[in-house]
């Protein structure tokens, strides 16, 4: 596909960028970095299929393929992780309850055959998870250096979360040639203490710059399904959208409620909620790859077809997020041909 040029503006198939050659481009309508909260709320409460027929319009506006990126996921550093993220299995808080087993930082020779092995499967995307709460000069970032290169060797995409991380740390990542640093905002400014007490929400900002600033691409989004309300999922989008620029990459997840974790008894997720939170992302930040990210699993056929209908075009393809199990490959593959759609080729 053709990628559209990060700092175009007018979504029009001008300035570089692609619609789709079977629908004209209609009315140029500019990004936006200044959404109300009232506006946001507007459209995630709004029936849902215009809000579909919207999100569909901007999406066909502004991605000249059909294509969905595959984008596979490693822990290269799993557990006792610092911080107290209620959802998370990996937090060092919970792991007597998780009984979540500390493991080492992975080999690198071991993450390139795992990225070789996802490149081999369709992937396009590998991205690499350590959970950290912030990056610390070493050894252990040095092999996480050398990974990203290898990745960016494979001609593959390469995408970390690693934590908070300094300037010359991001500076660092983006000579290794790293593509985009994922560093998610979960929540809304006001629900985040609800479910983090050892960072703040302005932490998460201000490393969200420094990648910036360092000219890595930002992959940055959220979790529905925390006891969040409404009001929340339009407060995260909100803030989202009104980063300048947008995130490239916006994953949007639905919680796993792993047994042990402070979130274990949450209900699970209306589907139509993701849809909404799909077609909103999309419309708000038109250019951005919408990924479907966890809680995948959880979903019916029809329901993802929706989510892809609605904007999203990329998934998380291959046997595990991190620690928790995903969908079967095969069945993503049928799936994404089943839709009419076609995965993001490799490049050649
Ligand atoms: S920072 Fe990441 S790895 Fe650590 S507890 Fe939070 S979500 Fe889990």
């Amino acid at each position: 596909m053709l990628e559209p040029s990060k700092n175009a503006n007018p979504i029009n198939g001008k300035d570089g960028l692609a619609h789709d050659p079977r629908e004209p481009a209609s009315d140029a309508s500019p990004l936006r970095h200044d959404w109300e909260s009232g506006e946001v709320l507007a459209l995630l409460t709004s029936p849902l299929l215009d809000l579909v027929d919207q999100a569909r319009a901007v999406h066909r506006r502004c991605h000249s393929q059909a294509d969905v990126q595959l984008a596979s996921l490693l822990s290269i550093k799993t557990g006792a992780c610092p911080e107290d993220c209620k959802y998370c299995p990996q937090s060092a808080h919970y792991a007597k309850e998780t009984g979540l087993e500390r493991e080492a930082l992975l080999d690198v020779d071991d993450v390139l055959a795992e990225a070789r092995a996802a490149r081999q499967a369709g992937a396009t995307r590998f991205c690499m998870g350590a959970a950290w709460r912030e990056v610390k000069d070493g050894a252990a970032f040095d092999s996480v250096l050398a990974m990203v290169k290898g990745v960016r060797a494979l001609d593959m995409e390469a995408c970390v979360t690693l934590g908070m991380l300094t300037e010359a740390q991001a500076g660092r990542l983006a000579l290794a040639g790293l593509t985009a640093y994922n560093h998610n905002l979960d929540t809304s400014p006001e629900f985040y203490g609800e479910i983090i007490t050892t960072r703040s929400y302005q932490d998460r900002l201000n490393t969200l710059a420094r990648v910036r600033h360092a000219g890595i691409e930002v992959c940055c989004g959220g979790i529905i399904g925390m006891g969040e309300s409404v009001q929340d999922r339009a407060r995260l989008l909100q803030t989202l959208a009104n980063l300048d620029p947008h995130p490239e990459s916006v994953p949007i997840n639905t919680l796993v409620a792993v047994p042990g974790t402070p979130l274990e008894d949450q209900p699970p997720v209306d589907p139509l909620d993701l849809v909404r939170m799909v077609a909103a992302a999309r419309i708000m930040m038109p250019l951005a790859r919408v990924r479907l990210s966890a809680g995948r699993r959880n979903l019916t056929r029809e329901a993802q077809i929706l989510c892809l209908l609605a904007g999203a075009n990329s998934i998380f393809y291959g046997d595990r997020l991190l620690t928790t199990a995903n969908n079967e490959t095969a069945d993503d593959l049928a799936l994404i041909e089943d839709a009419g759609l076609r995965v993001q080729p490799a490049k050649v």
